[in-house]
């Protein structure tokens, strides 16, 4: 049947190029100097295969540190070769499997960049979610005369521990409860599911959620922080984009922990009428520097004492997955509660680790990297088709 034609066409693809039922794949990616008459030297002493070495210079002398990854990315690398490699996982998605690609790195390290493209976005440098829809869309439409898809959307976010829809039409700002369900994909159930046919109507959806989102800040502002200047990231749309900027001005925007969109396909084989059920989060995190109490105050102060404490979570799940400990504690935050199909579940789980090469980001680079190592020893368990 053309199910079974398709999985053992994956199956050889897999060997040839990537098998992710292993462990979280962890690919690093160097960003390029911002200034091309930076006077700085790059920390980044050597790349070759999958090694970085990061030279991390003392008072005592020069010193080295290497670290392993899936796939290291220089700073020339283009979206297209970020990207290229990529096809097999997004096949996966119509072939029954769960996918979650997530970016992680300190603040402008290239998180948004990866995943969304620059501000003046064409189509040469659109970034992984374009890039992974119109795949998606694509490949859909080649397999249609043994498969019938239906694609829907969901996109939700974390805001001060709490998940909310975005994807609301009334406005109405509804709590979400997050469930452990890796057999449908649908673990925000109660958010709301938009069917879509094509890229496009994936963007209108993702400016819908991005209206709500702005909606949803607004209301939630904190008055008595107006007056003050902080250095804020904000969430924008350019060009029908979804895309995170760094404000350091007063601003009405918010800092959320995580925001994500799910693409949740049902595939029917034609011949066989076998269901296949498959899906795409697409995770932004915030970024991984920890906010200094000192840096900020009111409302953002509670945010950034949220978004440290998601990570801080974060980051004890996969330290505990790594000592494949038998208690892993997902329950702390509403973002380890909402990734925990694809830490340690059965999804294919793809890791975007960012890095900036200027030396003043030393100690957030080491961090990043060392906590990377820990994610790329992540074991999955074996990927298995949704029927
Ligand atoms: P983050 O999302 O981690 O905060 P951004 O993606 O906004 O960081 O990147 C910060 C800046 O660096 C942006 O101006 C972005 O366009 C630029 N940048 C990041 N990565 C690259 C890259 N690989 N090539 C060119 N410019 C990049």
């Amino acid at each position: 049947s053309g199910y079974h034609r398709v999985l053992e066409e994956n199956r050889k693809l897999y060997n040839q190029v990537q098998d992710l039922k292993g462990s979280i794949r962890v690919y690093c990616r160097v960003r390029p100097f911002l200034s091309e008459r930076s006077s700085y030297v790059s920390t980044v002493e050597h790349i070759e295969d999958g090694n970085i070495t990061i030279s991390t210079p003392s008072k005592y002398g020069k010193g080295c540190k290497s670290f392993t990854f899936n796939k290291v990315f220089g700073q020339s690398v283009t979206q297209a070769e970020v990207f290229s490699d990529m096809q097999p996982l997004i096949r996966s998605v119509l072939d029954g499997y769960n996918v979650c690609i997530f970016a992680y790195g300190q603040t402008g390290s290239g998180k948004t960049y990866t995943m969304v493209g620059p501000k003046d976005l064409t189509e040469k440098n659109q970034g992984v979610n374009y890039r992974a829809l119109g795949d998606l869309f694509v490949l859909a439409e080649k397999r249609k005369d043994n498969f019938r898809y239906d694609v829907a959307v969901q996109m939700i976010e974390i805001y001060n521990e709490q998940v909310r829809d975005l994807l609301v039409i009334d406005g109405s700002n509804k709590r979400l409860e997050i469930h452990n369900s890796s057999q449908t994909g649908l673990n925000v159930p109660d958010a709301s599911l938009m069917p879509v046919s094509s890229t496009s109507d994936v963007i209108d959806l993702m400016n819908l959620g991005q209206r709500n989102r702005a909606v949803g800040a607004t209301a939630l502002n904190d008055r008595s922080s107006r007056s003050h200047r902080y250095p804020l990231f904000s969430f924008s749309f350019f060009n029908n984009i979804w895309s995170r900027n760094i404000l350091c001005s007063q601003t009405k925007t918010c800092l959320i922990t995580c925001s994500c969109l799910t693409v949740h396909v049902q595939g029917k084989d034609l011949t066989s009428g076998t269901i296949l059920r498959g899906c795409m989060h697409l995770v932004d995190l915030a970024g991984s520097e920890r906010v200094n109490k000192s840096e900020v105050t009111g409302g953002r102060l509670k945010e950034a004492q949220h978004i440290n404490k998601s990570l801080s979570a974060l980051g004890d799940v996969i330290a505990s997955l790594a000592q494949k400990n038998t208690h892993v504690p997902y329950r702390n935050s509403k973002l380890t509660q909402l990734l925990q199909d694809s830490l340690g579940g059965q999804a294919k789980t793809l890791m975007f680790v960012h890095i900036s090469p200027e030396p003043d980001a030393l100690a957030e680079t080491i961090s990043t990297l060392k906590f990377a190592e820990r994610v790329a020893t992540v074991e999955l368990g074996a990927a298995q088709v949704n029927k």
